[in-house]
């Protein structure tokens, strides 16, 4: 795949510009036929071909459609990767992925994933012969003590889900390749963070996974998935399974991303500066136990998070005096904050882990604290969301607790 492009009939190296200039214009170049600024939805399943097996490069929709070429070729250019694949959803890329492992091998997951990943893993792969253990990827030393010779996948999310804990990409990258086990491919599911803020293969990532169902698209209308990676040998594996087994997406799903691409430097920027506020003003509200934050300094892996990455996005998590019962009334009391599952759109969710997001690690190593919120901070304006919160822990908290 080349960035070398033609634009206004001049031929663009966009794959030298800025991360801002990458996401409004590489992989999507005025349509050649119609001159369309914007890349078009190709609502098509099929292609006339000039002779059998003759085609400009597209047959059957389920392999391709330029709307997803495009797509994929705007994330592989964010993620500094060779080359980006397209799904269905978060969850069809991640299964794609893991569809890279034999009955026998062994995958290390953060002990607190994505729900949906847990689950996949050890309710779905597990039936296939496939074995996992689960650590505090945080922590190096949990790294290389829980690495095993049958290690073929070390899959990390950084910030973590929902504690929001800092995984060392570099870090877990240098003990795989000290470890001798050339077979070990090291995964980063950056979908807390998107490229703007890091970008997982510059660190020593093998293959860089996504929702892009949360930032990427960033509006919270459509469910979709992407996997960027610089092997062709991989990339050639995933691409035959997934046409082998169909979680493509449809054509006007990749054209919700792209547009959503466009505007992601600013929006991570906005989403930052208010959870950043927030997060500050949670540490200092008398009914608040434990501010998870990345961009507080009082983070545990905060020196990390500022090595590794240019902000530290819009999720913030916290504990609330008066247990599950107070963190039930404060996600019910808040009016701007959605109650909702989800995350990284423009607007501002809030929602109980412990019941919602992480209610399948129940009873697991990976089971979250009842008195956890989760915050997915949107763009609207901060005084709002901290005049919101405000009220909801008012309402919601143990009278006595607030010495407001
Ligand atoms: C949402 C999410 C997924 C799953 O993606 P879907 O698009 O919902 O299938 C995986 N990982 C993380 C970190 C997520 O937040």
């Amino acid at each position: 795949m080349t960035y070398q492009q033609h634009h206004n009939g001049k031929a663009i190296d966009w794959s030298r510009m800025q991360f801002e200039t990458r996401a409004i214009h590489d992989g999507q170049e005025p349509d050649e036929a119609t001159g369309a600024v914007i890349v078009p939805i190709y609502q098509t399943s099929t292609y006339a071909q000039e002779g059998i097996n003759q085609n400009k490069g597209y047959d059957y929709a389920r392999t391709d459609n330029p709307t997803r070429s495009a797509l994929q070729s705007a994330i592989a250019s964010l993620e500094g990767g060779q080359w980006g694949l397209a799904y269905s959803s978060g969850m069809a890329a991640m299964q794609n992925v893991m569809y890279l492992l034999q009955p026998g091998n062994h995958i290390l997951l953060s002990d607190d994933c994505y729900g949906g990943t847990y689950r996949l893993v050890s309710k779905v792969l597990a039936r296939y012969g496939i074995e996992y253990s689960l650590a505090d990827l945080s922590d190096l030393d949990a790294v290389r003590a829980n690495l095993r010779d049958d290690t073929r996948m070390v899959w990390a999310e950084t910030p973590t889900n929902p504690y929001l804990k800092i995984v060392d990409i570099a870090g877990i990258a240098e003990i795989i390749r000290a470890s001798g086990n050339t077979e070990t491919l090291f995964i980063v599911d950056n979908t807390f963070a998107s490229p703007y803020l890091q970008t997982p293969l510059a660190l020593g990532a093998d293959l860089v996974v996504h929702s892009a169902t949360k930032y990427l698209g960033g509006h919270s209308d459509v469910v979709s998935g992407l996997v960027v990676g610089n092997d062709p040998e991989i990339r050639a594996t995933l691409k035959f399974h997934q046409n082998a087994a169909g979680a493509v997406p449809g054509p006007f799903d990749c054209w919700l991303v792209l547009r959503g691409l466009k505007t992601l430097g600013v929006r991570m920027r906005e989403h930052s500066a208010n959870a950043q506020r927030i997060a500050e003003w949670l540490q200092s509200d008398p009914a608040v136990e434990t501010v998870y934050y990345p961009g507080l300094p009082s983070h545990p892996n905060h020196a990390v998070a500022a090595r590794q990455m240019r902000g530290f996005s819009g999720m913030v998590s916290f504990t609330v005096h008066g247990g599950f019962e107070s963190a039930r009334r404060i996600v019910a009391a808040t009016k701007v904050f959605t109650l909702a599952e989800s995350l990284g759109g423009v607007e501002s969710l809030i929602e109980h882990p412990g019941e919602m997001t992480h209610a399948s690690v129940a009873g697991s190593q990976a089971e979250v604290a009842p008195n956890l919120v989760r915050l997915s901070v949107g763009i609207e304006h901060v005084d709002d969301l901290l005049a919101d919160l405000e009220q909801a822990l008012e309402v919601a908290t143990p009278a006595g607790i607030g010495s407001r």
